[in-house]
């Protein structure tokens, strides 16, 4: 047993005391997990587009102060009352959405919503007391999605948290624990594209790309990227994307443009910006018979998504998904395998890093639309 199990820990956490202010790096004190959690040493976190909706606080409903980060990877601290399935020093990747495994979901091959541990960006507490485990000076700091990545240690319920190979290195694998498993398994799991098929991939961000990776490895043979950003461009080409599209570039609905180019329409859309606009241009570019869009990105609180029923009647199948329809304890670790045996590259993702103390940095770099994946560094 580690000497600090049971105990209160002090460490450092970015904690987000107003809405979007920069981070500041507090003494925090973390309490000991309780009945079926986990406290983790968090070595790497990285910082995911859903991380500054919540920070920004614009578009969408967040409880300040906060500690954020839910991309990460780290090692079992300690572990509380009934938990058999992790021991301290275990490698894990902690995930937002979780998996009890007992509920009509987690039984169900179909679904990855559990009922007990789904995704709640409202709760900012853990769910065996109603209380959050971070405070300073006896004030509660609030938690993030059951993860709050951005601190040195951090208690998570253990059905959001995946063991993995200890051989992983945990700075790269980081990335799998949500965007790059999101958009992977939106392809391979949800969309579901054919071989020689064409895909349009809405948003070239981490979790485009790799929704493009996962389109990839599908075999589609026309992989059609669209971004706002044109300086997505070029990066995108390494990760299969062969043709591009800038709806700024043109007169008429980017939905127009791609049917144009594809006689009718795309056999599958991923769409991974979370702006309305784009959702309904992914849904409307599938053609027509057979079709299927997925949605990925997080809408603005007050979206709304408004399409002709025709649209619909005429055999085109609108889908969404949450970390790719992966659950989090069973899916996870073989997710990390394909990179351990090279099936998926997860380096290219990765295009900054920055230390802990620097940590605004990297909100810097998403806010500009700069880079991909940014690893931040604990120690
Ligand atoms: P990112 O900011 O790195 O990438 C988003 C990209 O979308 C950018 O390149 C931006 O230029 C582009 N974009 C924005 N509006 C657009 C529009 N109208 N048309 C075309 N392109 C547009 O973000 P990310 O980290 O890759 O995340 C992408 C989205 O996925 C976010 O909404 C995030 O919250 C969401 N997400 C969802 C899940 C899930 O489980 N469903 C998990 C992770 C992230
Ligand atoms: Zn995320």
């Amino acid at each position: 047993m580690s000497s600090t199990a049971g105990k209160v820990i002090k460490c450092k956490a970015a904690v987000a005391w107003e809405a979007g202010k920069p981070l500041v790096i507090e003494e925090v004190e973390v309490a000991p997990p309780q009945k079926m959690e986990v406290r983790l040493k968090i070595l790497f976190t990285s910082l995911c587009h859903t991380d500054v909706y919540f920070w920004e606080a614009k578009a969408q409903d967040s409880v300040f102060p906060r500690i954020l980060g839910h991309e990460a990877a780290g090692i079992v601290e300690s572990v509380g009352e009934g938990v058999t399935e992790l021991v301290p020093g275990d490698h894990v990747l902690p995930v937002f959405t979780g998996e009890c495994g007992d509920c009509a979901h987690c039984k169900s091959e179909e679904s990855n919503m559990c009922t007990l541990l789904r995704i709640n960006v409202e709760r900012g507490v853990m769910i065996n007391d109603g209380k959050s485990r971070f405070s300073i000076n006896g004030k509660p700091i609030y938690h993030f999605v059951g993860t709050s990545t951005f601190s040195e240690y951090t208690v998570a319920h253990v059905g959001c948290v995946a063991k993995i190979n200890p051989l992983a290195p945990l700075d790269k694998v980081c990335v799998l624990s949500c965007g790059i498993s999101t958009g992977l398994g939106a392809t391979l799991n949800v969309a579901k594209p054919k071989k020689g098929s064409s895909v349009a991939i809405f948003g070239l961000g981490a979790v485009g790309l790799a929704a493009a990776e996962g389109a990839r490895l599908a075999g589609a043979s026309r992989i059609i990227g669209v971004d706002l950003n044109s300086g997505r461009f070029e990066e995108a080409k390494k990760f299969g994307v062969t043709e591009f599209v800038n709806p700024k570039d043109h007169d008429e609905p980017v939905q127009n443009v791609i049917a144009k180019m594809t006689d009718g329409g795309v056999d599958r859309s991923v769409e991974c910006t979370g702006n309305i606009g784009a959702m309904i241009s992914a849904f409307e570019c599938v053609h027509d018979g057979w079709g299927v869009a997925v949605l990925v990105g997080v809408p603005h609180k007050d979206a709304v998504f408004k399409t002709h029923p025709m649209n619909v009647l005429n055999e085109r199948t609108l889908k969404g998904t949450f970390f790719g329809n992966y659950k989090p304890r069973s899916d996870l670790p073989a997710v990390v395998e394909m990179y351990m045996n090279k099936e998926l590259e997860v380096g290219k993702f990765i295009t900054h890093e920055v230390p802990f103390a620097e940590i605004n940095k990297a909100f810097e770099l998403m806010l500009k639309g700069e880079g991909l994946r940014c690893i931040i560094r604990m120690e």
